[in-house]
């Protein structure tokens, strides 16, 4: 996870761009819309239902930015899929990659003691801080977050958004991003997740102030934290609040992941999916949607990316 993320203005700028050109060609868009189903009529996807009971009809192709789990196991009908495919699906694990993330606004961005060193740190989009204790990474650190939710020694990525992109702050003021991991939805209950968020932040200033000494509770103008609770509400195949749509250990990666019949189209004609459940993984640089289109292009003789 070590793209950063800094357009001027945040994502919402890419997806209203995204969706004006479209517009232009043409494109219907149904927002908060969810999906229900997805129709097959002799082999081949014909359509999508709304929750709603809204009906569309394909007139080319079905594409799911959604996970394997509501792709196959929700939105088609089951009988479609035979037992090998199934087994495959239920290799799927979300058992890693459950993480705490939020934005803080300061006064002050993290000012960091090694930024004597390195200046350039204090700047750089992600930084990673945690103990000079390679023993404790490699042994404790993934032992206390499965069992308490949260590591007595953090390894928190950082990240100065509001350097990169001024826009999105009031002149003067400063917004700064935050993630560590956690352990899965289901390890602990919904109340116990909303107490430990307060608990995350109280933890997450005092170890971030070793770091970088001006993170005190007095830089805090205010933040907002989620934890997989919050992920996994919003986000149906992030499962238990997996970031990655699926873990990304080796055991599940590139052909190792899931899929029924190992690609962007599916067993279904004219049904694709494009998002991180596949062989790219989770992270919006893995390039699933551009894999697919570029499937979709030699089957239906579309300009190919030079
Ligand atoms: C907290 C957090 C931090 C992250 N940080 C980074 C990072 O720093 N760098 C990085 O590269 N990646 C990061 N990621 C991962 C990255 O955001 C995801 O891998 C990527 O967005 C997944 O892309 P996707 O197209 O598969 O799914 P999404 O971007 O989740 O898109 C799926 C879309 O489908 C919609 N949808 C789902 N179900 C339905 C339905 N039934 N009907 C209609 N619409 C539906 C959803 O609302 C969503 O808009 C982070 C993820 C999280 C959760």
């Amino acid at each position: 996870m070590g793209i950063g993320r800094h357009r001027q203005g945040g994502n919402r700028i890419d997806h209203q761009a995204l969706a004006n050109a479209g517009k232009k060609l043409g494109v219907e868009y149904h927002l908060n819309s969810e999906v229900a189903k997805i129709h097959v009529e002799n082999g081949k996807a014909t359509g999508i239902r709304l929750a709603d009971g809204t009906e569309i009809a394909a007139k080319q192709m079905v594409i799911g930015d959604i996970g394997n789990a509501q792709l196959f196991d929700r939105m088609l009908n089951p009988d479609l899929k035979t037992d090998e495919m199934q087994r495959r699906l239920d290799t799927n694990l979300y058992d890693r990659g459950h993480v705490w993330w939020g934005t803080m606004g300061v006064h002050e961005l993290p000012d960091y003691k090694a930024a004597k060193n390195n200046p350039d740190i204090n700047a750089t989009p992600r930084t990673y801080w945690a103990p000079k204790d390679l023993a404790y990474m490699e042994d404790k650190y993934m032992h206390e977050i499965m069992l308490l939710g949260m590591a007595s020694k953090f390894f928190c990525l950082s990240a100065p958004d509001s350097y990169w992109d001024p826009s999105r702050v009031p002149e003067g003021k400063h917004s700064v991003a935050f993630e560590d991991y956690t352990c899965p939805m289901h390890f602990h209950s919904r109340k116990e997740w909303r107490q430990m968020s307060d608990e995350f932040v109280e933890e997450l200033l005092r170890q971030w102030v070793k770091y970088a000494p001006n993170m005190k509770k007095s830089n805090v103008i205010g933040y907002r934290v989620i934890n997989p609770v919050d992920l996994q509400d919003t986000h149906p195949d992030m499962k238990g609040g997996c970031w990655s749509v699926g873990s990304m250990a080796g055991s599940q990666n590139g052909r190792f992941r899931g899929s029924p019949n190992n690609g962007f189209k599916t067993f279904i004609d004219n049904l694709y999916i494009c998002s991180s459940a596949m062989f790219g993984g989770g992270g919006i640089a893995r390039g699933s949607s551009y894999n697919c289109y570029k499937v979709i292009a030699d089957d239906f003789g579309l300009r190919q990316p030079e």
